[in-house]
């Protein structure tokens, strides 16, 4: 039976940044971090054992004099501030992707006054709060065509994209509300590449293989969304989290396997699996 891990698979640029100056700053002793650091128990679960311990924005409100982590999603302003005056020293490892994309928003909602701005993505996910938070939490978000009644169309409309959608949703997204719209459209295509290429990428190496292992943590939507996109191109395609949730029957009779994961997946989960399918499968 051949084994191949997808080469494209695992953290993006944004996740292996935030780590990595997790793992650096904590050879100086613990440190908080607001939200999981990545959406994947077993990568937190390794990281708390170094001391990294993740809290809510409740708990960050009260802390005083210590170091707390921003992850990759990016913070609202109120953070910083809050760090501020409560003398916390923030180790801000927010990907640059989405602090661009904070500061274009930002740039909109000061210049073009009479637009009003439009996020394409998921209400509450912590990336969208740190964009609306950019414009004093009056943009409107849109996470499907219902949400379109939302916009007021008397005003000119800026369209963003929150980093991790889907590139076919947006499209579809900006025809409904240039169908709707009275006034001009302005769009932004702030979609992560990272992201938006992995489902062409992956459909191919769903299809190279009797079967394929999808890792990843239960908390991911990305996890789930390009889980989808496997299954669609291949049905004997699994959703596991770690090597202890192979069962035998998952690879019977595949003459190959294909290991590939969310961009939340860590690469030695999936090393850990291929050791097992090579060495000790059942
Ligand atoms: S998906 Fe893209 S924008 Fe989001 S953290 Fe990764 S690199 Fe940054």
């Amino acid at each position: 039976m051949k084994v191949e891990i997808d080469e494209n698979s695992g953290f993006c640029f944004g996740v292996v940044n935030a780590i990595e100056k997790a793992e650096e700053e904590l050879t100086r002793g613990p440190l908080y971090c607001i939200g999981d650091i990545v959406h994947n128990s077993l990568e937190v679960e390794r990281l708390r054992k170094l001391g990294l311990y993740t809290i809510d924005h409740e708990v960050f409100a009260r802390l005083k004099n210590c170091r707390v982590l921003f992850r990759a999603h990016g913070e609202p302003p109120s953070s910083y501030r809050m760090a501020e005056q409560n003398h916390v020293e923030i180790i801000d490892a927010s990907c640059p992707v989405v602090l661009n994309l904070q500061q274009k928003i930002r740039k909109a909602f000061l210049t073009e006054k009479e637009a009003q701005v439009v996020i394409y993505g998921k209400r509450g996910h912590a990336e969208v709060n740190g964009l609306v938070a950019q414009t004093n939490g009056e943009a409107v978000v849109v996470e499907d065509e219902t949400d379109i009644e939302n916009i007021d169309f008397s005003r000119p409309v800026i369209l963003f994209s929150q980093t991790t959608k889907s590139l076919d949703g947006f499209r579809s997204m900006v025809e409904r509300v240039k169908a709707r719209a009275r006034n001009s459209v302005t769009v932004n295509d702030t979609i992560c590449r990272k992201v938006a290429n992995r489902i062409p990428q992956l459909k191919e190496f769903a299809a190279r293989h009797d079967v394929i292992l999808f890792v990843s943590g239960e908390k991911s939507s990305n996890g789930r969304q390009l889980f989808a996109v496997c299954r669609d191109v291949n049905p004997r395609t699994y959703f596991v989290q770690g090597e202890d949730d192979i069962r035998e029957e998952m690879i019977r009779d595949a003459r190959s396997v294909g290991i590939t994961g969310a961009t939340s997946t860590p690469h030695w989960v999936m090393e850990a699996i291929l050791h097992r399918l090579e060495t000790d499968p059942f």
